[in-house]
C-alpha cells in the first residue's frame, strides 16, 4: 500500500486508542486528525465543534456504532464526515479495496449538500468520491461506481446499481451512515434500505444520525447497529 504524506498512521492510531471518548473536545485541533483533513477543514474555517460534534465524534474515530439525534442545523454532517475520511484514511484505503463508505440520504438535494461538504473538508484526501442519485445514465454511473472510495446515495438508486452493477464490490464496505434517518423512514425507504444493508458486509461501522428520536429510526437501528453509543443533543432551555 502506497505511503501518504510522511504521516505516521501507526501513531495516529496510537493516539485514537488513547483518546478519551468523553473528554468533550471543544476544537478540531484538539482531535486526533491527519494532517490533510485538519487541513481541509481549517481550509474550511471549521475550527470549533458543535455538541453534537464534540460528542459523536471521538467514539466514532474509535470506530463505535453511533445513533445520534440533534436538532437540524446543529452540525450532522461533520460529525459522520470526519469519520469517514480519518477511519478510512487510517486503514489507507484505496479503489483497489472496493467501495469504503456508504452514505445514503434520503433526497438527492440532501446527498448532493453532503457532497459539498465532503469534497470542501476532504480537498486534500486522494479518495474518489461519488454520487448516486440519478440523473444521469445508469450506465454512466455504473462505470464510474467501481472506482469510489466513498459514495453518497439516495436509497431507490443505490439498490438498483446493487441489483445491476455486476463488478461493484461492496464486500469490503468499513462504513454506513444514514443520515436524515427518520425522513428515510417517514418516506417509505425502509424496505430499500433493509434490501441495500443485506448487500453489506455485517464486519462495518454503521453510523446513523436524524433530526428526532423516533420509533422508527429504532426499528432501522436494530437491523444495522452493534452496541451503539447513543447520543442526542437537546436545545438548552
Ligand atoms: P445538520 O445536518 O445537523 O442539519 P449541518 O451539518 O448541515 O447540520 O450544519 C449546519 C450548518 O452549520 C452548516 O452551514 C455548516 O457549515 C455549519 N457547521 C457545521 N459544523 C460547524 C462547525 N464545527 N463550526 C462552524 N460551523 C459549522
Ligand atoms: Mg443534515
Amino acid at each position: 500500500k502506497r505511503k501518504r504524506d510522511g504521516e505516521d498512521i501507526e501513531k495516529l492510531q496510537q493516539s485514537i486508542e488513547a483518546l478519551d471518548p468523553k473528554a468533550e473536545i471543544k476544537e478540531f485541533s484538539d482531535l486526533p486528525l491527519s494532517h490533510i483533513t485538519a487541513k481541509g477543514l481549517d481550509a474550511s474555517r471549521f475550527t470549533t465543534l458543535t455538541d453534537i460534534q464534540s460528542k459523536s465524534l471521538p467514539f466514532a474515530l474509535k470506530g463505535r456504532d453511533i445513533l445520534g439525534a440533534a436538532k437540524t442545523g446543529s452540525g450532522k454532517t461533520l460529525a459522520f464526515l470526519v469519520p469517514v475520511l480519518e477511519n478510512l484514511y487510517r486503514q489507507k484505503w484505496t479503489e483497489l479495496d472496493g467501495l469504503g463508505a456508504l452514505i445514503i440520504s434520503p433526497t438527492r438535494e440532501l446527498a448532493i449538500q453532503i457532497f459539498e461538504v465532503l469534497r470542501k473538508i476532504g480537498r486534500y484526501h486522494t479518495f474518489s468520491a461519488g454520487l448516486v442519485i440519478g440523473g444521469r445514465s445508469l450506465q454512466e454511473e455504473k462505470e464510474r461506481l467501481g472506482k469510489m472510495d466513498i459514495l453518497v446515495c439516495t436509497p431507490g438508486r443505490m439498490l438498483q446499481h446493487m441489483d445491476q452493477t455486476v463488478d461493484f464490490e461492496v464486500n469490503n464496505l468499513q462504513m454506513l451512515v444514514l443520515d436524515e434517518a427518520d425522513r428515510i423512514m417517514d418516506m417509505g425507504f425502509q424496505s430499500s434500505v433493509d434490501a441495500i444493508v443485506e448487500h453489506l458486509p455485517k464486519q462495518r461501522q454503521t453510523m446513523l444520525f436524524s433530526a428526532t428520536q423516533t420509533k422508527k429510526v429504532s426499528d432501522l437501528a436494530r437491523l444495522s447497529l452493534r452496541d451503539p453509543e447513543y447520543v442526542s443533543v437537546h436545545e438548552a432551555a
